[in-house]
């Protein structure tokens, strides 16, 4: 590199413990934060209350987070991390239909400043965005370097080696879009594929629930179908394939497929869902089953069994996303 020269040059040197000196002082190279982050970092020491008050845009506050932890800002640092935390909860009650933008840059500022809570809801976003938020093949302006994507560099905070991070403070491309590295896509194809085996098991076909025949008078009430027909008729919602009347269309298998089909398949929800199965399973329980024809007993189980499978699957997210648990 040619070290002595650079040297006389800068005015920089070797220290005693064989650390790079400029003008007799430690270098500190810190690679986690970048000039502007800097800016945003002294403009919210002037604006203090009022950004605690009305937090600022999701780019401002990752360059304050950035150079308050790479400069240990600790109380901008700690404000930060939290209004990050709040903009992705990670308690499955707050996870809603309406898309959460840059979940990318999150998972990248997460990584690169230490906030592991928030990883769980921006990878979720990541996982029911197309191509993860990644931009399409063919789109020139967001064509990778291979050997620069998975560049990184190790930050020394104080002389200390602290982890590994992508190359650049905020990993943009050209376009403007976060670039994960190729083992967080890995991760989340892979993620994907399992959430998406869980939906195609849990909406693709009916699951096979046990009707225990008609309702009894105490626990159960005739479905609704059934008592708004006309007066008199005491018409059943269902007929069994043998021709006797059933209380719920559960009975009848054929029946059951049709209405599934109905509503769920050609209803597109299956469709709609395939990458978002936990909202999916809220639109299942959504469906007014017990006006389609479905007995109290049935409703419920369904209902119990979608929640159960909708919990299960976002616990395992954090298995198969690699997040660290029992800390939440
Ligand atoms: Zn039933």
């Amino acid at each position: 590199m040619g070290d002595g020269d650079d040297a006389r040059v800068t005015g920089e040197a070797a220290g005693p413990s064989g650390r790079r000196t400029m003008d007799g002082c430690v270098v500190y190279e810190i690679g986690v934060t970048t000039a502007s982050d800097f800016e945003c970092l002294l403009v919210a020491l002037d604006e203090g209350m009022s950004y605690v008050i009305d937090p600022p845009p999701f780019h401002t506050l990752a360059a304050i987070l950035r150079a308050a932890s790479a400069l240990q800002f600790k109380t901008l640092q700690t404000w930060a991390t939290r209004t990050l935390e709040q903009m992705w909860p990670s308690d499955i009650s707050d996870l809603t239909e309406e898309p959460v933008p840059n979940a990318a840059a999150t998972v990248i500022l997460a990584k690169q400043c230490g906030v592991p809570k928030v990883l769980k809801r921006a990878y979720y976003e990541l996982l029911r965005t197309s191509a993860f938020g990644q931009g399409s093949l063919d789109d020139g302006a967001d064509a990778m370097d291979e050997d620069e994507e998975d560049e990184i560099q190790i930050i020394s905070v104080n002389g200390r080696l602290e982890s590994a991070m992508p190359k650049n403070a905020t990993n943009q491309n050209k376009s403007g879009r976060t670039r994960l590295p190729h083992a967080e896509i890995v991760r989340l194809i892979e993620t994907r594929q399992r959430l998406l085996a869980d939906w195609v098991t849990a909406a693709a076909a009916p699951e096979p629930f046990k009707c225990s025949g008609a309702p009894s008078s105490q626990t159960d009430e005739p479905p609704a179908a059934s008592s708004s027909a006309p007066s008199g008729s005491q018409k059943p919602p269902s007929v069994a394939g043998n021709g006797k009347p059933v209380a719920c269309v559960a009975a009848d298998r054929a029946a059951n497929d049709a209405k599934w089909s109905r509503l769920v398949l050609r209803g597109q929800i299956f469709e709609n869902y395939l990458y978002d199965p936990i909202i999916g399973l809220d639109q299942l329980c959504e469906i007014k089953w017990r006006q389609e024809g479905y007995c109290k007993k049935c409703h419920d189980a369904r209902i119990d069994a979608w929640r159960r499978r909708q919990k299960k699957l976002w616990d395992n997210l954090d298995a198969w996303l690699g997040l660290p648990t029992g800390r939440r």
